[in-house]
């Protein structure tokens, strides 16, 4: 039952993530912005390299451009992604741009560590970043998804977090 192709030798476990459909913006984060400066929302990146002397707040990211559509290597705020796990990679693009960065090679285990804490960290920032509440309506990510489990919810019991 073990079918399947083997790993490349050269496959290397890191973090993926995607970049929120809408950041909030401004002093209060009371404006939102499609995606970031860098990327277009949706765009699956990778984490090659975290700031752990700022509470991994901010991360190195690889992923394709929002107009170049090419690979960039580029410093990401840990609020603007969503949806961290671990993913064993075989893009040579990828992997070249991640050798040498501050996350030695791990394993599965130690990635899927690292992908529950930015997931967390991530999550408190989107509502404590801005010091301020969310704009009425918003559509940052927590917002958006606490929408549709509302929709999908309706009628369920509570599954909706509170804000
Ligand atoms: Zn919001």
């Amino acid at each position: 039952m073990s079918e399947g192709r083997e790993p490349a030798p050269e496959a290397v476990w890191l973090v993926a993530a995607n970049v929120v459909r809408w950041r909030r913006y401004g002093d209060l984060g009371q404006e939102l912005r499609p995606g970031t400066k860098a990327y277009r929302g949706g765009t699956k990146v990778y984490v090659i390299d975290t700031y752990a002397g700022m509470g991994h707040q901010q991360l190195t990211t690889v992923g394709r451009g929002r107009h170049s559509r090419r690979f960039i290597t580029i410093d990401t705020a840990t609020r603007h992604l969503h949806t961290f796990r671990a993913q064993l990679v075989y893009s040579p693009a990828v992997i070249s741009r991640s050798a040498g960065t501050g996350i030695p090679p791990g394993g599965r285990e130690r990635t899927e560590e690292l992908a529950a804490l930015l997931e967390r960290i991530a999550r408190e920032e989107r509502h404590a970043h801005h010091g301020a509440p969310h704009p009425v309506p918003c559509r940052c990510h927590e917002c958006l998804t606490a929408a549709e489990a509302a929709e999908e919810g309706a009628g369920d019991g509570d599954r909706v977090s509170p804000a």
